[in-house]
């Protein structure tokens, strides 16, 4: 990868000292390794496969000339995101592109669809076409919650999480703290079906929410508040030019930029501690690098059992990690080289339906949803696969050969169970049923292929080995694995139990997705430790809550 190179560096000609050394080049550990590079510290960043990015991959995998995003694909990075901004990615000639159409849910077998857009009056008309109750609730609740999710939800996102009883407590203090708390306290799936009446507005919302990793915890008390955030972003659906990898390419150029170096096909094989201290990292070519601090972007319990090792650690926290929750679910995905775009029997209803950024084929009803969470919890496969997708190449054609296309499907499976089972036969058995729901409610979709490729959760971890068994996320989204407990109640935040080892990756508050935060997070975090000055603007969230109305 040209940027392991950018500086001249191989894992042949390391340094021998740097001031801080990161595992793996996810974007959360170059977004963090950014932030205290342009503070003036000395960084490496060490990253296993031979491409940087971790989970926001772009490739060729069906054909020449046709990228297939086989990871993050939709985004919120956008010129005003606090991250973008701060580390001023626009010069490095990333652009987000902003779908004016952003939901589509075929219902009635795909005879009619409800789309939803940028522009909340338009989504309310067509939810009006539906239903006049839930058209006003909509509108309500939007209006409600992008207030909760702008003062309450974002804030916590962006700051290190606070222990329970205070965070209670400064909620309890105002009126928007108090409604994110009573949701809070219930399920995804019971918010829903006690707001919404209609079934394709259900399914619409909850669909995503389980996109954000809840689809085996809907129904859990404990985790209501991100109805707010899913339905709130839910018009805000972004995608990147070029593919999602552009932005990953950006931020590796910002660190190089402010000094740092990033080597690629450079596994780091174990954290080097001594006298309770990280000192440095042995890589597995035998090179070892020494530093004033590691931070690893790896998931927290295979950082501290595998890279570090037991015997650093006390009996009750290796217990805490041993029990630590992982994703429930994985993602299965099948690529598509197309040479015309599939044309949904939903165009006659609304046809605007193609140009959804986000398609949700196969959910008709909450109880299609409902019925894939048990299914996915008792560790088995649905009979039909319904499917999250999208047509990139409507919005970027740069994506595909002139005049030609390109959709994918992700479909939930049983994960981490599933880990080591994706063999010929069962990958060719999801991809068959993820084809048929695709071609129930595109017909054409047959036709128009020129090729398709899979990415099994077994893929994904050749790819990125920390994902083990595919799980995205680095953990559950399970109130017992969230805020102050994530990754656990003994160690929560980013600082660990050995001095001068911290934790920046997407097990660590407030977990996965493509947004950067706990990279952000863990940067003040270290840069506090160090007494170093902080050129940006982290969010004082005790302040923040206080200061709610
Ligand atoms: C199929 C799929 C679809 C997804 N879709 C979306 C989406 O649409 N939107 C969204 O926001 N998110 C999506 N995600 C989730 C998103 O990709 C992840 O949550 C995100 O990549 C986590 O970022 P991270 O930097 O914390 O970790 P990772 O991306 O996992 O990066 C960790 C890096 O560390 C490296 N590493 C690990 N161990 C070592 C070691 N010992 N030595 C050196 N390097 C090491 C890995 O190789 C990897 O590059 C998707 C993920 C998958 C798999």
């Amino acid at each position: 990868m040209s940027e392991s190179r950018a500086n001249g560096q191989t894992s042949a000609d390391l340094p021998e000292h740097v001031d801080g050394v990161f595992v793996g080049a996810g974007h959360n550990a170059m977004v963090c390794a950014a932030y205290l590079a342009r503070a003036g510290q000395r960084v490496l960043i060490l990253e296993a496969a031979p491409h940087i990015g971790g989970g926001t991959t772009t490739d060729e995998i069906t054909l020449p000339a046709f990228r297939h995003n086989l990871h993050a694909f939709f985004v919120r990075w956008t010129p005003e995101y606090a991250v973008w901004n701060d580390l001023d990615l626009d010069r490095y000639g990333v652009t987000s592109i902003y779908p004016d159409t952003q939901n589509a849910v075929p219902f009635d077998g795909g005879e009619r669809a409800l789309v939803t857009y940028a522009d909340l009056d338009r989504s309310v008309a067509e939810i009006e076409r539906i239903s006049t109750a839930d058209a006003a609730a909509y509108r309500r609740l939007y209006t409600d919650y992008t207030e909760l999710v702008a003062k309450v939800d974002t804030p916590m996102r962006f700051a290190p999480p606070l222990p329970t009883d205070e965070l209670v407590d400064l909620l309890s203090g105002s009126r928007l703290g108090r409604q994110y708390l009573a949701m809070d306290a219930q399920s995804p799936l019971d918010i829903v079906r006690g707001a919404f009446e209609s079934e394709p507005v259900r399914s619409l919302v909850l669909f995503n929410v389980s996109v954000r990793g809840y689809l085996p915890i809907l129904d859990v008390p404990g985790i209501g508040s991100i109805v707010a955030l899913a339905l709130a972003n839910s018009q805000g659906a972004r995608m990147v030019r070029g593919g999602t990898n552009e932005v990953a390419r950006a931020i590796a150029a910002a660190v190089v930029d402010y000094g740092g170096t990033i080597v690629a096909d450079a596994p780091v094989a174990s954290i080097d501690v001594s006298g309770g201290r990280a000192t440095g990292v042995t890589l597995a070519n035998g090179r070892s690098v020494k530093t004033n601090y590691v931070v690893s972007g790896a998931p927290s319990p295979i950082t501290m059992t595998e890279l570090v090792g037991h015997e650093h650690l006390d009996p009750s926290l290796r217990e805490e990690l041993a029990d630590y929750r992982w994703l429930e679910e994985a993602l299965f995905g099948v690529h598509w080289a197309l040479s015309e775009r599939p044309a949904f029997t939903a165009e006659v209803y609304n046809p605007d339906v193609p140009t959804a950024l986000n398609l949700a084929l196969g959910y008709e009803s909450s109880d299609d949803i409902e019925a894939h969470m048990h299914l996915v919890r008792s560790e088995e496969n649905t009979a039909d696969a319904p499917l999250h997708s999208s047509i990139p190449t409507l919005h970027d054609p740069s994506q595909a050969p002139a005049g030609h296309h390109t959709t994918f499907g992700w479909h939930f499976v049983p994960g981490p169970s599933t880990r080591g089972t994706w063999d010929e036969g069962a990958v060719e058995e999801r991809v068959k049923a993820l084809v048929e729901t695709y071609r129930r409610y595109a017909p054409n979709v047959d036709r128009a292929t020129l090729a398709t490729a899979s990415h099994s959760p077994d893929a994904t971890e050749r790819r990125i080995i920390s994902m083990r068994g595919g799980d995205r996320h680095h953990g559950s989204f399970h109130p017992t694995n969230w805020g102050i407990n994530r990754p656990s109640a003994r160690m929560p935040g980013y600082a660990t139990v050995i001095d001068g080892l911290y934790l920046c990756g997407a097990s660590q508050h407030p977990g996965g997705s493509f947004h950067g935060q706990p990279g952000y997070n863990a940067a003040a975090c270290v840069a506090d430790d160090l007494g170093l000055d902080k050129w940006w603007q982290p969010v004082d969230i005790r302040a923040a809550l206080r200061a709610l109305d």
